[in-house]
């Protein structure tokens, strides 16, 4: 069946307060907040808030219950073996942090941590980081002229010294979706440990976590129609056993004496101090609403629009993609250039034709040296968008040209 979209933007507020036109292809930064999850957020502040983990009054227990089925629902959408193999944290951001702190003890002085041209900074700064605190180094993979990742030459890029390996599952400037298995493979077969930024792949639809082969996966919940102020880090449970807690505090801890703690078991150890409760109920909200879609009509529809978008912008004079023109292996992710004029000019003017674009780096500088440029306007879609949605950025965009040349 054909997805409806004007039944799929009733499940978002936005589209209430927004007045028309507004054209919201800014889903890369962050997705709107879908009905079940605002519900979910608002009900907890203002009717059920309560601190979670110690009350024994029935508004913390219940408060309490509520967090420990939104770790269930958000195992059962990532396909996580078992709840507890998901730890809630503020964001991708955080999660990947906390593993680069947690898996510190496995890197050693002149071991190599593999990145990808292809990384958001969070999946680059930390373990710089982590690289330095160890006197380790790192390395990347490049990337192909259409931006995917480069699987090629995989035996030398992940060799005896290389511990972790920490790359995208899909691209938050090209769409391009990485090809885990190859580098799974290489990886277990030196014994390093896969790291992977999920933070664009999870709005995409349910996943198999367990069976992509990697350690930890890390998202945001904001980008998958939740609130802001939250996400999920999942990590294999025989790898979790094994680490050791990143920040100290309360709830972490199963016994304190001045002298010493003793930890409390996974995921509770990683979670010091009071979680963002209303965020996390919010996700897994979201994540119970996305699980229950038809993901064949909604991954349909946004190739076709992904279609329309790649055919107008080849159309136009002047433009320049960075990424796949193809449709298989990626989302409707689609970065460009207009030659001679600045990003940020180009979105500026788009807004005013109600299109919300996003003009910059994108936090993936290597990615931009790569592409020998330093800013693109980037269109990222969601299932609320529409065929209107394309052509005013289209139309925009001539007129911008136009305008600006
Ligand atoms: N990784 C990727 C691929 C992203 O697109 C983003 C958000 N732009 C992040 C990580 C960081 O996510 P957050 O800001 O929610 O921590």
């Amino acid at each position: 069946m054909a997805l409806d979209v004007a039944a799929m933007r009733r499940n978002f507020p936005i589209f209430a307060h927004q007045p028309p036109p507004f054209h919201y292809l800014d889903n890369a930064a962050t997705g709107q907040i879908c009905a079940a999850a605002a519900e979910a957020l608002t009900t907890f502040e203002t009717a059920g808030r309560a601190n979670v983990k110690r009350g024994v009054y029935r508004l913390a227990d219940r408060a309490t219950q509520a967090f420990a089925e939104a770790r269930e629902r958000m195992a059962a959408y990532l396909g996580a073996t078992r709840p507890e193999e998901v730890i809630l944290t503020s964001g991708t951001t955080f999660g990947l942090n906390l593993a680069a702190h947690v898996l510190e003890a496995r890197v050693g002085p002149g071991d190599a941590i593999l990145v990808s041209r292809l990384e958001h900074h969070s999946n680059i700064v930390p373990w710089q980081m982590l690289a330095e605190r160890r006197g380790a180094r790192i390395r990347a993979l490049g990337v192909t002229e259409e931006g995917r990742l480069d699987l090629r030459d995989l035996e030398a890029a992940i060799d005896r010294r290389t511990r972790i390996v920490a790359v995208t599952h899909c691209s938050n400037v090209t769409g391009a979706v990485t090809d885990l298995a190859p580098l799974v493979a290489r990886a277990r077969a030196v014994g390093a440990l896969v790291v992977v930024d999920g933070a664009q792949r999870v709005p995409h639809g349910p996943l198999e976590v367990a069976s992509l082969g990697c350690d930890i996966y890390a998202l945001s919940g904001h980008k998958m129609f939740g609130a802001t102020g939250a996400g999920a880090l999942w990590i294999r449970h025989d790898l979790l056993e094994t680490l050791p807690p990143f920040l100290g505090g309360g709830e972490m801890i199963s016994r304190v004496t001045i002298e010493e703690s003793r930890y409390a078991p996974p995921p509770h150890r990683f979670e010091a101090g009071t979680p963002p409760i209303g965020p996390v109920l919010a996700m897994g909200a979201a994540a119970d609403w996305l699980a229950g879609l038809d993901w064949q009509a909604i991954l349909a529809h946004e190739k076709r629009l992904t279609a329309r978008l790649i055919a107008g912008l080849e159309a136009l004079p002047g433009l320049r993609l960075i990424g796949p023109r193809d449709l298989d292996d990626r989302y409707g992710v689609v970065a460009f250039e207009v030659a001679g004029v600045h990003a940020h000019d180009v979105c500026q003017l788009l807004d005013g034709f109600g299109v919300c674009t996003r003009g910059g780096h994108h936090c993936a500088q290597p990615l931009m040296d790569a592409f020998g440029t330093v800013a693109t306007v980037r269109a990222s879609l969601a299932p609320y968008n529409d065929a209107d949605d394309i052509d005013a950025l289209l139309e925009g965009l001539e007129q911008v040209i136009r305008i600006l040349r």
